[in-house]
């Protein structure tokens, strides 16, 4: 099947596309189709050894979680492509102002050519996969380059992209910050990034050498907000859910609760018992991931540390049990007063900690997130619609869930992305089709066009006609 190796060197492998998608500009709805349908199918058929390449490379991750974050969520995706495609790919008319008529318009949706997509290693099927197929749907080459800190994943996906798909229509990059560093000079057409925000910043300077666009899908610290009118035992549940899933390695988990002032009690209670329910073992748990690495524990383990060393109370909020099963399944933790400046309150926390913090007013806490960098999500509990609808049209994020944690990024009809140093630019649904579709306008002209009545020489028709638009506008 692969007429072009994937083991060129990248800037072979990018020529090769590049002259391909140059070649064949137009790529009709069955191709983008048949594409679509091998990445289906790949993923299908290898479902369950693309699960356990995950487990291996976490060391603790349940099939199931990637079942449902990762391949659930990619299917969904995938099958919304395949269905609406048809309908997204046609010329969209638009209206014509009258003083153009009878010309008319319409706006030609085009591939864009080569994509780039860089992805990291927490969901890494959902987050490179996915990204992908909408490219692939829009009718563009891709050139996708995994994390290696999954390597167990990113091999197989490389393994099993090259044997259904040629080289020089999509193909898959491996190795570390030094092949990624050379993957984002490439010239693509469009470069789209998933990860840190510092990296996220590398990435758009590299791009922008080339004028290559960027999507930037990166971190950061997504506040949750829980308003007095609301059922506490229920939105701990939720928050817990979202914050401990994957052992809150989601770009999306809740990072900080702000908590009404005097319910902290409360809430740890509440807190603990929805953990007891969602994990009633910590260690040896098979539904409780690890943490990725050793430097990624330690992080952790030190953020934790410095705020206890800064007076912060830390409550362990699993239940007590015996020796640990696998070293990096972090005990997940609430942390009370942190020190504001701490790192724990400056940088994406990414792992199973939650601080927790009080406020007085609507007000206090809509400046507390104002006076941060915008974040990826926003969630908010209660059953106020007024104070919710008062946060929301305050507060800028990528995205919000309103009573439940991550669901979000699961509704394909809603674009997903951040603002700021969240990122930018969107995908999922039509958003992610258009993210890397041309859109060019056109113009038909008629041959009954008045145009030439606003040619030179200007003299009165000129001014007679100008007069008469003026009164329209
Ligand atoms: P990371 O930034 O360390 O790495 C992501 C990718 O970038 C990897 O493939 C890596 O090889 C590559 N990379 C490393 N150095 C590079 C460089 N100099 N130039 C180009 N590429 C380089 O991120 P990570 O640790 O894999 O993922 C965790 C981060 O990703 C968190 O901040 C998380 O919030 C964010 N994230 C965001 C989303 C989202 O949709 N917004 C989703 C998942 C994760």
């Amino acid at each position: 099947m692969t007429q072009i190796p994937p083991t060129l060197p990248l800037r072979a492998l990018f020529d090769a596309q590049h002259n391909a998608s140059r070649a064949q500009v137009e790529v009709p709805l069955a191709l983008r189709r048949d594409r679509l349908g091998r990445l289906r199918a790949l993923i299908d058929a290898h479902a369950a050894a693309l699960a356990e390449a995950v487990q291996a490379d976490f060391g603790v991750r349940s099939p199931q979680l990637t079942e449902a974050a990762d391949l659930f969520v990619l299917r969904a995706g995938m099958a919304q492509l395949h269905d609406k495609l048809p309908r997204w790919m046609k010329p969209q008319r638009v209206a014509t102002p009258l003083y153009l008529l009878p010309a008319s318009g319409h706006i030609q949706r085009q591939p864009l050519g080569v994509v780039g997509v860089i992805g990291p290693w927490n969901y890494p099927l959902q987050l490179t996969f996915g990204p992908a197929a909408a490219a692939l749907a829009a009718g563009n080459r891709v050139m996708l380059k995994p994390s290696e800190l999954t390597p167990h994943t990113s091999a197989l996906m490389a393994r099993l992209v090259h044997e259904v798909f040629s080289a020089d229509e999509f193909c898959v990059a491996l190795g570390g910050p030094d092949v990624a560093q050379e993957f984002s000079k490439l010239p693509f057409d469009h470069l789209f990034f998933t990860g840190s925000t510092s990296v996220g910043r590398q990435v758009a300077a590299a791009a922008a050498a080339n004028l290559t666009p960027t999507t930037l899908e990166l971190g950061g610290k997504s506040p949750c907000v829980v308003d007095a009118s609301c059922d506490l035992n229920d939105a701990a549940v939720k928050i817990a859910h979202g914050k401990l899933l994957n052992a809150g390695q989601t770009c999306i988990a809740p990072d900080y609760v702000l908590l009404p002032r005097g319910r902290e009690a409360a809430f740890e209670r509440a807190y603990a018992q929805a953990v007891a329910r969602l994990f009633p073992t910590v260690s040896g748990n098979p539904d409780y991931a690890a943490i990725v690495s050793e430097r990624h524990l330690a992080r952790l383990a030190a953020l934790l540390d410095e705020a206890r060393a800064g007076g912060a109370r830390v409550v362990d909020v699993a239940p007590p049990e015996g020796e640990a099963g696998s070293t990096r399944q972090m005990r997940p933790s609430l942390v009370f007063d942190p020190a504001p400046g701490s790192r724990l309150m400056d940088e994406e926390i990414f792992g199973p900690i939650l601080p927790v913090l009080p406020y007085d007013t609507l007000d206090g806490a809509v400046a507390f997130i104002n006076q941060r960098p915008r974040p990826l999500a926003l969630y908010w509990f209660g059953s106020d619609r007024a104070a919710c609808d008062r946060l929301l049209a305050r507060t800028v994020s990528g995205g919000v869930t309103v009573n439940d944690t991550l669901m979000h990024v699961a509704h394909e009809g809603l674009p997903f992305g951040g603002v700021g140093e969240s990122g930018w630019g969107s995908y999922h649904g039509e958003a992610g089709f258009l993210r890397f579709t041309q859109q060019k306008p056109v113009l038909v002209q008629s041959r009954w066009a008045m145009g030439q009545l606003f040619y030179p020489p200007y003299g009165a028709r000129f001014q007679r006609v100008m007069g008469l638009l003026k009164r329209w506008l």
